[in-house]
């Protein structure tokens, strides 16, 4: 079971903005690694305030998790959800604390220098209605920077390892001092001290890896993915960067997809339409047989309830949406010819919609209420 997000925080559940800040702040500072260094139980306590913070700090999540619960975030494979590193832990702080807090508060296990992070990858994968629908694990063959054998870094000798370069120039109010990013080692504290010739400027090489990623139901065209330390390493003792995954979606041969809904059109022949028929559907879990009443109308829509998707965000899926067409044929024999002509001024055939024959505009009323 999940701690509650206001416990962690130790907030009630209409705590304000200001206070939900104000009581993050208290515990990032309580159980910062660098006053706990080497105590794996604050550096747990620090990523689950962090975690708490990260949703109940946004309105919209927070009224997500409000409504749904750990349930809103959970289970979607790296959307908003669980697993933040200490990297977006950091990057967060920003937001918090401010510059006024700046300075000492910066890195992480120490040093001053910050770690550097490899470029991220980024990658398109193409999966179609089923994939979606079930998720899938896909293999993805990527192309990353990774440290070469028997490369090594040393200290930075211009920062000696801070990172930072600080001036002092003489003024006559006195010695003004200011710092900035190193430029030997870009910030990073470290520098190549030992490269085989295969490898970049940096010590790294490029290598092929297949790299398992999770995608979960209901996956939308254009949403990304985040696979964390998957991207290009970064030289030195810096971490790597992260694969976003692109999600493309493939057109399925018949059935349209609307959000969550499903839209098939279903052919069938005035013969059937005028004598019933029934008929196998496709969806996305396998074929449904479903049965068309005699004298059923073209444009009359059915609805599969929950044979549709089931949402990422929300609770329950959408439904498929069966659209009757009622195919009028092109060319008749004679014999056919001489029937339909017949059929011109039988009562049978003239039109006579009634209320329950919802006009083409109501239909869709419907569908959207
Ligand atoms: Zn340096």
């Amino acid at each position: 079971m999940k701690e509650d997000f206001y416990d962690i925080l130790g907030v009630s559940k209409s705590a304000s903005e200001s206070e939900i800040k104000k009581a993050y702040r208290k515990k990032a500072i309580k159980y910062h690694p660098d006053k706990n260094p080497g105590d794996p139980k604050a550096e747990e306590n620090f990523k689950k305030a962090a975690e708490a913070y990260e949703v109940l700090g946004n309105k919209d999540k927070r009224s997500k998790y409000d409504q749904f619960g750990h349930s809103a975030f959970d289970g979607s494979g790296g959307f908003g959800g669980g697993g933040m590193n200490m990297d977006d832990i950091f990057s967060q702080f920003g937001d918090i604390f401010g510059s006024a807090f700046g300075g000492g508060f910066g890195g992480f296990g120490g040093g001053g220098a910050r770690r550097a992070k490899g470029s991220n990858l980024r990658i398109r994968v193409n999966l179609d209605l089923i994939e979606i629908v079930n998720g899938v694990e896909k293999k993805i063959k990527v192309k990353r920077k990774i440290k070469a054998e028997g490369v090594t870094y040393k200290t930075c000798t211009t920062c000696k390892g801070s990172g930072q370069v600080t001036r002092v120039t003489n003024t006559i109010l006195g010695r003004m001092q200011s710092s900035s990013t190193c430029p030997t080692c870009g910030g990073s504290g470290q520098m190549i001290s030992n490269r085989p010739s295969n490898s970049d400027a940096n010590g790294l090489i490029s290598k092929e890896e297949t790299v398992l990623v999770k995608i979960p139901s209901g996956v939308e065209d254009g949403m990304q993915l985040k696979v964390s330390g998957k991207g290009n390493d970064s030289a030195g003792n810096g971490i790597p960067g992260d694969l976003i995954v692109l999600i493309s979606e493939m057109e399925h041969p018949t059935l349209k997809r609307e959000g969550n809904n499903l839209h098939f059109d279903l052919y069938i022949s005035i013969s059937e339409a005028v004598l019933g028929v029934s008929k196998e559907i496709e969806t996305v879990t396998g074929n449904v047989r479903i049965k068309l009443e005699a004298g059923i109308q073209s444009g009359k829509i059915l609805r599969l309830r929950g044979k549709g998707l089931s949402s990422i965000n929300t609770y329950g899926s959408g439904d498929l949406l069966v659209h009757i067409n009622v195919w009028t044929p092109k060319t008749l024999n004679k014999d056919q010819r001489i029937f339909f002509e017949q059929m011109k001024e039988n009562d049978n055939f003239i039109p006579s919609p009634d209320k329950s024959e919802k006009s083409f505009f109501e239909k869709v009323k419907d569908m959207f209420s």
